[in-house]
């Protein structure tokens, strides 16, 4: 196994052009004294729609590692993955986020289930755990209703695993995640700690894991939900980890995964307390968020790259039904207050910038534009070489916009 560093901060590349200025984020908190692992995540979904290759993004990953002179580890992580998608990530990537939202409420065997629930007794009854309150209660229905659940999803993870290890020719040189976010109901830390257990069961070396936490985690803008319950759930959750490691002789390094984690600024507080306050781990993931900074730095150079952001937002609402449909679950957008093209073409450079950037202090910020042009990579994709050289030609004002947003908005918030 490779060991997972404490921190980790996956940053998503969509088009392999921002590599460097997303790596000055890291050098930069490096500086400050924060030592933060670069993880580069890009999903088999988003490299299927932008039509590249994992292979790009190692490429990218470490030209920009070689030309800044970064010393330190950084990974590269093959997101939501699964057995039919794996295969093209095996060898550029050391990072695997197993996805089994798709295979929970599977039944696992009867005899399965059966012997789960014979081999864990310790789960059943009067759990104390170090840092809850009260002890949670866990009936042995509920370890039932939770392996019917969940246990089938551990087996396909470990059957992913396997094909990977297999893969990179037998040698464990990899982290591995398993991530349950994208379903519909999140986790308690009961059904948390039932899941560690079935998971150690499989032999799965799981370092990260990705729960579905209570509210929503929409696309490139804020936590919507109860923030007291999430900072609840968290140190629940951190304290059900910091057990099931020492019960289940599961990795040291075992640590929450935070998905969708970008621009989630109201629950970066509690997020910071509970980590400095447990010395526990963290992975937080990043994507879309660099790729609205890349249109943010076209809107400010203002000319024709002003022309083309607008132009990519008259595609994207044009599109907009297509473009959303498979983010349904992640994106919460308002139709009703996404500006006309006609309004938009007319806007100033400023009028755009604000629009779009995440100040939720500015009168002119509008999510619902954000989450559209969130998903609206696509646009850019198609247009090719266009949208490319818009990027070269802007570089510097772009880098700012990427490098800014990462290091003042996301990190020293979370970390310092
Ligand atoms: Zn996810």
């Amino acid at each position: 196994m490779k060991t997972c560093p404490k921190f980790t901060f996956g940053v998503g590349d969509r088009f392999a052009h921002g590599a460097h200025a997303q790596l000055q984020a890291f050098i930069a908190a490096k500086e400050l004294g924060v030592e933060i692992c670069p993880t580069w995540n890009k999903s088999n979904r988003e490299h299927s729609i932008i039509g590249s290759e994992p292979q790009s993004t190692r490429d990218a990953a470490d030209q920009a590692v070689a030309d800044l002179g970064w010393e330190g580890e950084y990974l590269l992580d093959a997101d939501h993955i699964n057995l039919s998608t794996v295969d093209r990530f095996i060898a550029p990537c050391n990072f695997f986020t197993l996805d089994v939202a798709d295979d929970i409420g599977e039944a696992a065997a009867p005899e399965d289930i059966a012997a789960f629930i014979e081999n864990h007794p310790e789960l059943i009854g009067s759990i104390s755990i170090e840092g809850i309150a009260t002890p949670l209660e866990i009936s042995k229905e509920l370890v039932e209703k939770t392996a019917k659940q969940f246990l089938k999803a551990t087996q396909k993870a470990k059957a992913i695993y396997n094909h990977i290890l297999a893969g990179k020719g037998g040698v464990d040189d990899f982290v591995t995640e398993v991530s349950m976010d994208e379903t519909d109901a999140p986790q308690t830390p009961p059904e948390m700690l039932i899941i560690l257990a079935a998971i150690a069961d499989q032999g799965i070396p799981i370092q990260t894991i990705a729960p579905k936490f209570t509210g929503r985690f929409n696309k490139g803008v804020d936590y919507v939900g109860d923030v007291a319950q999430f900072e609840q759930e968290f140190n629940d959750d951190l304290a059900v980890i910091a057990h099931a490691v020492k019960a289940y002789h599961l990795p040291q390094t075992l640590k929450l995964s935070v998905h969708s984690g970008s621009d989630k600024f109201s629950i970066y507080e509690p997020i910071k307390k509970a980590i400095a306050r447990t010395g526990a781990g963290l992975h937080i993931k990043t994507a879309g968020t660099n790729w609205l900074e890349e249109v943010i730095g076209l809107a400010t150079a203002g000319g024709k790259a002003l022309n083309l952001a607008k132009e990519i937002y008259t595609k994207a609402l044009e599109k907009k039904e297509a473009l959303c449909e498979p983010y349904a679950t992640v994106i919460d957008i308002d139709h009703s207050q996404l500006p006309s093209a006609e309004e938009v073409n007319n806007w100033t450079s400023e009028q755009y910038v604000s629009a779009l950037t995440h100040d939720q202090s500015n009168p002119g910020y509008n999510p619902n534009v954000r989450q559209l042009l969130h998903v609206g990579f696509k646009i850019a994709a198609q247009m090719g070489d266009t949208y490319l050289d818009a990027l070269k030609a802007n570089d510097a004002v772009i880098a700012q916009c990427v490098t800014g947003n990462l290091l003042e908005r996301h990190m020293k918030p979370l970390f310092t």
